[in-house]
């Protein structure tokens, strides 16, 4: 149903430029933002710096009325001294913060660069936490340091973790659908719609909106990645026995199209019958992304590498917007996640992975795009340089997925296009 472009090479063919010099992204600190508002009675404790908490505070702004669900556990100067025992000084706030809290069933020790310099063991600290808060609290560990990291690789190492904890899906059950990665929970129903329309279930989502319901898995798991950078989650269930579905991404129409039938082709679900369940959202999504083509059609993008999204991203956007991609970075290049969607780009597309952010910045400049996605960090300058530019992290914050929200995804695009149009008249 979703035809190739009409150039494709082949996964194998493409041309990859790669990148191993200096990287301008945020840690993997980032994903707690979306993730403690997806999984309600979990709670997300980095073991951190000063730094760590600025950061956490200000990308997540003050919550003032609501118990935040995250908070940092500073390590102060003596702990780095080694002059503390930081173990120590860890139990008593868990300590602290559980009795305080007694909602929290998961608990996620968040290691950083700072935890990671002194060497504090955190898978140590979870095991022996757990044999005194257990079975009333889960404690888990990741990292999400700024160590070689990208922003979004904080929820994959999260969901990582969470993966052994997965109760075991019943031998010889029937199929169930897992989709992996996580979703607003507005978009989390409409899926959950279509996929009971298209007569697909049981389905489950990871992360699930409590802890104390964590979906099952095993060997009858098929499972849909809702986002390209979950490689650790993946190969994590692969171990469980679940197998993938290789499908694009659901953004856009094409996108979603292309994964709701990867579904439908693992459970025995005809053609007639899936066309018949999307085709009105698709017109719906259609109809919205029509004032949007009119002023993306034509225009030239270029993607830094941020957040991983991109390459499904300017699949969106040079098939069902008309833009034109000048080069698509990412700090990953997937292979096998991204088959399907390398498949439906242009032919000649550029790629580059990883970063050499000056040499980047080079070619950028050079090709004077209309429109570049780019890190928060470099979005100032080039837009002072005369560059326009689209903040990737607002992609990560927003609800894009599925067809009720392709318009608004072509809209994060469109929108700074316009305020430049306005700027100069
Ligand atoms: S984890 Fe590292 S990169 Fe992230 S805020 Fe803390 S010190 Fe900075």
């Amino acid at each position: 149903m979703l035809a190739p472009s009409p150039s494709r090479q082949g996964c194998a063919e493409i041309t990859v430029l790669r990148e191993r010099g200096q990287r301008e992204v945020f840690c993997g600190l980032t994903g707690i933002i979306w993730l403690h508002r997806k999984i309600q009675d979990a709670f997300f404790l980095i073991v951190g710096s000063r730094t760590c908490a600025h950061l956490m505070q200000s990308a997540a702004g003050v919550m003032i009325f609501a118990e935040p669900r995250f908070a940092t556990a500073v390590i102060e100067e003596r702990d780095l001294a080694g002059l503390a025992d930081a173990n120590e000084e860890l139990d008593k706030v868990v300590g602290q913060l559980l009795e305080r809290r007694p909602d929290i069933r998961l608990l996620f020790l968040v290691g950083s660069c700072p935890s990671e310099v002194i060497k504090l063991d955190l898978s140590r600290a979870a095991s022996r936490l757990s044999q005194t808060f257990a079975p009333q609290v889960r404690i888990l560990h990741y990292s999400g340091s700024g160590i070689e990291t990208t922003f979004t690789q904080g929820e994959d190492a999260c969901l990582a973790a969470v993966v052994p904890e997965l109760p075991a899906a019943a031998p010889h059950e029937a199929d169930r659908l897992l989709v992996v990665g996580a979703l607003p929970d507005i978009v989390e129903d409409q899926f959950r719609r279509l996929f009971e329309a298209l007569g697909i279930g049981p389905v489950d989502f990871l992360p699930s909106r409590s802890a104390t319901a964590l979906p099952p898995v095993g060997g009858s798991t098929r499972y849909l990645l809702a986002q390209p950078f979950l490689a650790d989650t993946a190969r994590a269930l692969e171990g469980r026995g679940a197998r993938h579905l290789p499908a694009p991404f659901p953004f856009g129409v094409d996108g979603t199209t292309g994964w709701l039938a990867a579904a439908a082709n693992a459970f025995g679900v005809g053609d007639a019958h899936l066309r018949r369940v999307v085709a009105p959202a698709e017109q719906r999504a259609r109809t919205a992304l029509e004032r949007y083509r009119r002023q993306l059609s034509g225009k030239r993008i270029f993607f830094f590498p941020d957040s991983q999204l991109e390459v499904p991203l300017a699949r969106f956007l040079a098939r069902e917007m008309g833009m034109h991609l000048v080069e698509v970075g990412t700090p990953y290049l997937h292979r096998q996640h991204l088959a399907a969607e390398i498949d439906l780009l242009p032919d000649g597309t550029v790629y580059s992975e990883g970063q050499d952010v000056d040499r980047q910045l080079d070619r950028c400049r050079s090709a004077r795009p209309d429109l570049v996605v780019c890190g928060l960090g470099l979005a100032n300058p080039l837009e002072i340089e005369g560059i326009t530019t689209k903040w990737s992290i607002e992609l990560v914050f927003s609800p894009v997925h599925g067809y009720e929200q392709a318009g608004d995804l072509a809209e994060l695009f469109a929108r700074p296009l316009v305020r430049r149009d306005r700027l100069e008249v």
